[in-house]
Protein backbone atom coordinates (compact mmCIF):
# COMPACT_ATOMS: atom_id res chain seq x y z
CA UNK A 1 0.00 0.00 0.00
CA UNK A 2 2.54 2.28 0.65
CA UNK A 3 6.26 2.02 0.31
CA UNK A 4 9.00 4.84 1.20
CA UNK A 5 11.98 4.35 -0.98
CA UNK A 6 15.57 6.31 0.23
CA UNK A 7 14.19 9.19 1.67
CA UNK A 8 16.15 11.71 2.78
CA UNK A 9 15.51 15.12 4.58
CA UNK A 10 17.67 18.06 5.46
CA UNK A 11 16.97 20.80 8.03
CA UNK A 12 19.81 22.92 6.92
CA UNK A 13 23.27 20.94 6.61
CA UNK A 14 21.47 18.25 8.93
CA UNK A 15 20.07 15.24 7.69
CA UNK A 16 16.86 14.21 9.49
CA UNK A 17 16.61 11.20 7.37
CA UNK A 18 18.68 9.76 4.91
CA UNK A 19 17.75 7.09 3.10
CA UNK A 20 15.29 5.78 4.90
CA UNK A 21 12.88 3.08 3.82
CA UNK A 22 9.76 1.86 4.68
CA UNK A 23 6.70 -1.04 3.65
CA UNK A 24 3.32 -1.13 4.43
CA UNK A 25 1.43 -4.09 3.12
CA UNK A 26 -2.28 -3.18 2.58
CA UNK A 27 -4.19 -4.63 6.17
CA UNK A 28 -1.10 -4.80 7.92
CA UNK A 29 0.13 -3.11 11.30
CA UNK A 30 3.44 -1.97 11.10
CA UNK A 31 5.23 0.30 13.73
CA UNK A 32 8.54 2.27 13.63
CA UNK A 33 10.97 2.69 16.26
CA UNK A 34 13.95 4.33 17.18
CA UNK A 35 14.83 6.67 19.98
CA UNK A 36 14.38 10.31 20.44
CA UNK A 37 15.08 12.56 17.26
CA UNK A 38 16.42 8.89 15.10
CA UNK A 39 13.41 10.80 12.48
CA UNK A 40 10.05 8.74 12.73
CA UNK A 41 7.88 12.05 13.32
CA UNK A 42 9.71 13.64 10.35
CA UNK A 43 9.03 10.34 8.11
CA UNK A 44 5.35 11.02 8.99
CA UNK A 45 5.36 14.64 7.98
CA UNK A 46 6.69 13.66 4.80
CA UNK A 47 3.83 10.92 4.26
CA UNK A 48 1.40 13.30 4.82
CA UNK A 49 2.77 15.88 2.45
CA UNK A 50 3.60 18.50 5.80
CA UNK A 51 7.56 18.55 4.42
CA UNK A 52 8.54 17.47 1.42
CA UNK A 53 11.49 14.99 0.52
CA UNK A 54 14.93 15.95 -0.80
CA UNK A 55 15.94 12.78 -2.08
CA UNK A 56 13.59 9.49 -2.58
CA UNK A 57 10.18 8.77 -3.16
CA UNK A 58 7.02 8.37 -1.51
CA UNK A 59 4.71 5.58 -3.41
CA UNK A 60 0.86 5.12 -2.17
CA UNK A 61 -1.22 2.78 -4.09
CA UNK A 62 0.91 3.03 -7.15
CA UNK A 63 1.65 5.92 -7.17
CA UNK A 64 4.39 8.68 -6.01
CA UNK A 65 2.61 11.31 -3.77
CA UNK A 66 5.72 13.07 -2.59
CA UNK A 67 5.34 16.24 -4.68
CA UNK A 68 1.12 16.40 -3.64
CA UNK A 69 -0.02 19.13 -1.16
CA UNK A 70 -1.31 17.25 2.38
CA UNK A 71 -5.07 17.29 1.57
CA UNK A 72 -4.30 16.15 -1.35
CA UNK A 73 -2.43 12.77 -0.25
CA UNK A 74 -5.30 12.80 2.61
CA UNK A 75 -8.27 12.88 0.24
CA UNK A 76 -6.11 10.27 -1.57
CA UNK A 77 -6.61 8.03 2.14
CA UNK A 78 -3.91 8.67 4.41
CA UNK A 79 -4.92 10.33 7.81
CA UNK A 80 -2.95 10.90 10.97
CA UNK A 81 -3.03 11.64 14.46
CA UNK A 82 0.15 13.97 15.59
CA UNK A 83 2.41 13.33 18.45
CA UNK A 84 0.63 16.21 20.58
CA UNK A 85 -2.99 16.29 20.71
CA UNK A 86 -4.74 18.28 18.70
CA UNK A 87 -8.18 18.83 19.21
CA UNK A 88 -9.95 21.96 19.15
CA UNK A 89 -11.01 22.35 22.57
CA UNK A 90 -14.11 24.61 22.49
CA UNK A 91 -16.06 22.68 20.47
CA UNK A 92 -17.65 19.72 20.93
CA UNK A 93 -16.40 16.15 20.64
CA UNK A 94 -19.07 15.57 18.06
CA UNK A 95 -18.48 19.09 16.18
CA UNK A 96 -14.58 18.22 16.30
CA UNK A 97 -15.07 15.02 14.25
CA UNK A 98 -18.42 16.38 12.29
CA UNK A 99 -16.08 19.02 11.19
CA UNK A 100 -13.67 16.51 9.67
CA UNK A 101 -16.19 14.15 8.23
CA UNK A 102 -17.87 17.47 6.98
CA UNK A 103 -14.48 18.74 4.96
CA UNK A 104 -13.66 15.56 3.32
CA UNK A 105 -17.64 15.26 2.15
CA UNK A 106 -17.01 19.34 0.97
CA UNK A 107 -14.14 17.78 -1.09
CA UNK A 108 -15.47 14.85 -2.29
CA UNK A 109 -18.81 15.55 -3.61
CA UNK A 110 -19.07 19.50 -3.87
CA UNK A 111 -22.67 19.17 -2.64
CA UNK A 112 -22.62 21.27 0.82
CA UNK A 113 -24.95 19.39 3.17
CA UNK A 114 -24.25 20.69 6.87
CA UNK A 115 -27.23 19.25 8.39
CA UNK A 116 -27.29 16.10 6.22
CA UNK A 117 -28.87 12.81 7.99
CA UNK A 118 -25.89 11.02 6.20
CA UNK A 119 -23.24 13.67 7.92
CA UNK A 120 -25.06 12.53 10.85
CA UNK A 121 -24.97 9.12 11.17
CA UNK A 122 -21.03 9.12 9.55
CA UNK A 123 -19.97 10.79 13.01
CA UNK A 124 -22.18 8.96 15.40
CA UNK A 125 -20.79 5.67 13.94
CA UNK A 126 -16.95 7.00 14.35
CA UNK A 127 -17.59 7.83 17.54
CA UNK A 128 -19.13 5.15 18.35
CA UNK A 129 -16.52 3.06 17.00
CA UNK A 130 -13.74 4.65 19.18
CA UNK A 131 -15.72 4.18 22.35
CA UNK A 132 -16.38 7.98 22.41
CA UNK A 133 -20.94 7.18 21.66
CA UNK A 134 -21.64 8.85 25.04
CA UNK A 135 -18.85 11.81 24.91
CA UNK A 136 -20.58 14.17 22.05
CA UNK A 137 -22.07 16.92 23.28
CA UNK A 138 -18.91 17.32 25.94
CA UNK A 139 -16.10 20.25 25.15
CA UNK A 140 -13.34 18.29 23.61
CA UNK A 141 -10.97 20.42 25.94
CA UNK A 142 -12.61 19.04 29.08
CA UNK A 143 -12.20 15.35 28.09
CA UNK A 144 -9.04 13.25 30.12
CA UNK A 145 -6.16 13.43 28.35
CA UNK A 146 -6.34 9.52 27.22
CA UNK A 147 -9.87 10.34 25.76
CA UNK A 148 -8.64 13.22 23.71
CA UNK A 149 -6.12 11.39 21.85
CA UNK A 150 -8.80 8.88 21.19
CA UNK A 151 -10.85 11.56 19.70
CA UNK A 152 -7.97 12.55 17.67
CA UNK A 153 -7.88 8.87 16.29
CA UNK A 154 -11.72 9.98 15.46
CA UNK A 155 -11.30 13.01 14.12
CA UNK A 156 -8.72 11.20 11.01
CA UNK A 157 -11.55 8.38 10.85
CA UNK A 158 -13.66 11.47 9.29
CA UNK A 159 -11.68 11.77 6.25
CA UNK A 160 -12.87 7.78 5.48
CA UNK A 161 -8.67 7.07 5.44
CA UNK A 162 -7.38 3.55 4.18
CA UNK A 163 -4.59 3.99 5.70
CA UNK A 164 -3.98 5.64 9.44
CA UNK A 165 -0.69 6.86 10.96
CA UNK A 166 -1.04 7.39 14.31
CA UNK A 167 2.46 9.52 16.39
CA UNK A 168 2.91 8.02 19.55
CA UNK A 169 -0.70 6.94 20.18
CA UNK A 170 -0.52 6.15 23.50
CA UNK A 171 2.04 8.95 24.49
CA UNK A 172 1.13 10.35 28.17
CA UNK A 173 -1.53 7.67 28.67
CA UNK A 174 -2.13 5.73 32.31
CA UNK A 175 -1.71 1.93 31.85
CA UNK A 176 -5.49 1.37 31.68
CA UNK A 177 -5.58 4.18 28.72
CA UNK A 178 -2.84 2.65 27.00
CA UNK A 179 -4.61 -1.11 27.15
CA UNK A 180 -7.70 0.50 25.74
CA UNK A 181 -5.32 2.09 22.83
CA UNK A 182 -4.18 -1.22 21.90
CA UNK A 183 -7.36 -2.69 21.78
CA UNK A 184 -8.98 0.52 19.91
CA UNK A 185 -6.34 -0.24 17.21
CA UNK A 186 -6.18 -3.93 17.01
CA UNK A 187 -10.32 -3.37 16.44
CA UNK A 188 -10.35 -0.45 13.95
CA UNK A 189 -7.88 -2.45 12.03
CA UNK A 190 -10.15 -5.58 12.04
CA UNK A 191 -13.52 -3.77 11.75
CA UNK A 192 -12.56 -0.67 9.17
CA UNK A 193 -10.15 -2.94 7.14
CA UNK A 194 -7.77 -0.32 8.02
CA UNK A 195 -3.67 -0.29 7.71
CA UNK A 196 -2.01 1.26 10.28
CA UNK A 197 1.40 2.75 10.88
CA UNK A 198 2.60 4.27 14.54
CA UNK A 199 5.41 4.80 16.01
CA UNK A 200 5.79 3.92 19.91
CA UNK A 201 8.42 4.29 22.83
CA UNK A 202 6.76 1.40 24.85
CA UNK A 203 8.27 -1.82 23.45
CA UNK A 204 5.84 -4.21 25.86
CA UNK A 205 2.56 -1.93 22.83
CA UNK A 206 5.05 -2.69 19.82
CA UNK A 207 5.52 -5.93 20.23
CA UNK A 208 2.24 -7.08 20.92
CA UNK A 209 0.19 -5.57 18.02
CA UNK A 210 2.95 -5.04 15.23
CA UNK A 211 3.24 -7.59 12.45
CA UNK A 212 6.22 -5.51 11.22
CA UNK A 213 9.27 -3.25 12.42
CA UNK A 214 11.18 -1.24 11.12
CA UNK A 215 13.79 0.21 13.28
CA UNK A 216 15.51 3.93 12.86
CA UNK A 217 18.45 5.44 14.28
CA UNK A 218 20.10 8.85 12.89
CA UNK A 219 17.44 8.93 10.16
CA UNK A 220 18.52 6.08 8.63
CA UNK A 221 16.78 2.31 8.36
CA UNK A 222 18.72 0.00 10.40
CA UNK A 223 16.15 -2.91 9.03
CA UNK A 224 12.56 -3.69 8.53
CA UNK A 225 11.19 -7.29 9.60
CA UNK A 226 8.40 -9.64 11.41
CA UNK A 227 9.02 -9.19 15.45
CA UNK A 228 10.71 -12.16 16.33
CA UNK A 229 13.61 -10.78 14.10
CA UNK A 230 13.94 -7.50 15.22
CA UNK A 231 13.85 -8.88 19.04
CA UNK A 232 16.99 -11.22 17.74
CA UNK A 233 18.76 -8.50 15.56
CA UNK A 234 22.41 -7.62 17.03
CA UNK A 235 22.28 -4.63 15.53
CA UNK A 236 19.12 -3.79 16.84
CA UNK A 237 20.47 -4.95 20.65
CA UNK A 238 23.41 -2.75 19.66
CA UNK A 239 21.63 0.44 18.79
CA UNK A 240 19.21 0.30 21.64
CA UNK A 241 22.08 -0.21 24.32
CA UNK A 242 23.40 3.32 23.48
CA UNK A 243 20.69 4.98 25.18
CA UNK A 244 17.11 4.10 24.94
CA UNK A 245 14.48 6.19 25.73
CA UNK A 246 11.73 3.98 25.49
P1 LIG B 1 11.59 11.48 16.43
O1 LIG B 1 10.15 11.69 16.08
O2 LIG B 1 12.11 10.14 16.02
O3 LIG B 1 11.88 11.76 17.87
P2 LIG B 1 12.02 13.78 14.72
O4 LIG B 1 11.60 13.32 13.38
O5 LIG B 1 11.07 14.64 15.46
O6 LIG B 1 12.47 12.52 15.60
O7 LIG B 1 13.38 14.58 14.59
C1 LIG B 1 14.51 14.05 13.91
C2 LIG B 1 15.62 15.06 13.98
O8 LIG B 1 15.31 16.17 13.15
C3 LIG B 1 15.84 15.63 15.37
O9 LIG B 1 17.22 15.81 15.56
C4 LIG B 1 15.11 16.95 15.32
O10 LIG B 1 15.70 17.88 16.20
C5 LIG B 1 15.30 17.37 13.88
N1 LIG B 1 14.17 18.18 13.38
C6 LIG B 1 12.90 17.77 13.28
N2 LIG B 1 12.12 18.74 12.77
C7 LIG B 1 12.94 19.80 12.53
C8 LIG B 1 12.76 21.12 11.99
N3 LIG B 1 11.55 21.53 11.58
N4 LIG B 1 13.85 21.93 11.91
C9 LIG B 1 15.06 21.50 12.30
N5 LIG B 1 15.31 20.28 12.82
C10 LIG B 1 14.28 19.44 12.94
MG1 LIG C 1 8.49 12.16 17.25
Amino acid sequence: MLEVKAVSKFFDDFAALSGANLTVPDGSIVAVIGPNGAGKTTLFNLITGQLKPDRGQIVFSGEEIQHLPPHTICHRGIARSFQIANVFPRLTVFENVQVSVLSHQGQSNRLFRPASSLLVRETTEILESVGLGRQGRRLAGTLSHGDQRTLEIAIALGSQPRLLILDEPTAGMSPEETAATLELIKRLARSRGLTILFCEHDMDIVFAIAQSIMVMQHGRTILQAPPDEVRQNRQVQEAYLGGVDA
